[in-house]
């Protein structure tokens, strides 16, 4: 059974058979059968579903949680999260046609992201979706796409605030950035919407990703607040949506542990409490992409090649930064760590070895495993890279080197 003593907080989260992992009810052999080819992205309705009402249990009754599709946009994943969240935000009008193919309400989806296109401005507009303003060209850009289209535009501004969300491991607001409108020039894009014929819906504040400290990020959501508070006097109507960010983390490399959610519903109730008072009408939303879908999903690949060179071992698969970027550690990562990594057929394999992986291509920057000790693996066998969920698929260079493509399933 499971190890007591773990590098990596997922290899315990699965039960295992016969030496086999099992993942969404199957073996893994079954999967890859099922799935009929390696490499393959297997995600898990469940874990999701579990994931979101775990989370609606910790946070307060009226904070509104949005799925960020960008983490993963498979139409089947975010059909079923449409079915599970109160809303979804999408970086594309391609994104958005997803969102709405799920029948959910274009009042609960929202668009976000820098150098928004002409088209998709009206895009957006014409489905009705609430877009996040990134800068004054491009408040007027949807006033004018507004007046032609004869439809006024809900708009929400997008703040770059004064703050950082601390020990982020992307950090996207504070300082100089490319996202949202600088929290000292907000007065005067108020001002601007005054003028202009346009729905002011509120205020987004994105301020960071990947954060497994509660207390930053309490303080990054008190900030957020407060500072919509604060502007609220500036606003041509009372504010009805404030989208204060996520940026909830999962664990993905030795030693560090799940985020703490109840303590930041705790924090976030009495916030909301306080700030009750002064934006009454306000819809609380909280955003997060990788921390609803990041631990329901596995990539699997096969090794089809076992060499030694100079006295270390390399396992060679069919798949690699091709289909999963982020496992390579070329994805965000300052320092190279290993991902959770497992022989999927010989989870309780006693034998150990210390190997390398790697995938197929033709290039040193292709490893999933850097000396990493794993049950002996052979020829055939199954690897998985955990934690595999969110940016894998479609945040891989998956042209590179022209190697068949990674199928995805949700089970
Ligand atoms: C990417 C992004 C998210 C999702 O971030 P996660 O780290 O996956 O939770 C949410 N909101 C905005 C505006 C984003 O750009």
């Amino acid at each position: 059974m499971n190890k007591p003593v773990l590098q990596h907080r997922p290899e315990t989260a699965f039960r295992t058979v016969d030496g086999s992992l099992v993942f969404a009810g199957k073996s893994l052999p079954r999967l890859a059968q099922m799935a009929g080819q390696t490499p393959f992205y297997a995600y898990s309705r469940n874990l999701m579903t579990e994931r979101v009402e775990r989370l609606r249990r910790d946070m307060p009754d009226a904070l509104k949680i949005h799925y960020a599709i960008k983490a993963n946009p498979m139409p089947a994943v975010v059909q079923h999260m449409a079915d599970i969240v109160d809303g979804l935000d999408v970086a594309s009008a391609n994104e958005m046609l997803v969102a709405l193919d799920t029948g959910m309400p274009a009042e609960n989806i929202s668009m976000a992201g820098p150098g928004k296109r002409p088209l998709e401005l009206l895009q957006a507009i014409a489905a009705g979706i609430t877009i996040h303003v990134e800068s004054p060209h491009e408040l007027d850009s949807i006033a004018r796409q507004s007046e032609q289209s004869g439809q006024a535009a809900h708009i929400a501004i997008r703040i770059n605030p004064a703050f950082e969300l601390k020990s982020s491991g992307m950090k996207m607001g504070g300082g100089a950035k490319q996202f949202g409108i600088d929290e000292e020039l907000v007065p005067s894009a108020l001002q601007r919407i005054k003028e202009l014929d346009l729905d002011f819906r509120g205020f987004h504040i994105f301020s960071g990703s990947q954060n497994l400290k509660p207390a930053a990020i309490i303080e990054a959501q008190q900030k957020s607040m407060a500072l919509a508070v604060r502007l609220s006097d500036f606003c041509p109507t009372p504010i009805r949506k404030l989208n204060i960010g996520g940026g909830f983390g999962i664990p993905y490399f030795p030693g560090e542990m799940p985020l703490d959610t109840r303590s930041i519903g705790e924090a976030l109730a009495e916030t909301m409490r306080e700030a009750g008072n002064s934006i009454p009408e306000a819809e609380i939303i909280i955003e997060l992409g990788r921390y609803l879908v990041g631990e329901a999903g596995l990539y699997v690949t096969r090794i089809i090649d076992k060499k030694v060179s100079r006295g270390q071992v390399f396992l060679v698969t069919d798949g690699g930064l091709n289909h999963h970027l982020a496992a390579s550690g070329n994805f965000g990562q300052v320092i190279r760590k290993n991902y959770p990594v497992a022989i999927g057929n010989r989870m309780d394999c006693p034998e150990k070895e210390t190997v390398n992986i790697v995938g197929p291509l033709c290039t040193p920057l292709d490893i999933l495993a850097d000396k990493m000790e794993l049950p002996r693996a052979e020829i055939g066998d199954l690897v998985i890279i955990f934690q595999s969920g969110a940016y894998g698929y479609t945040a891989s260079p998956r042209d590179f080197l022209n190697q068949p493509a990674a199928l995805q399933m949700l089970v």
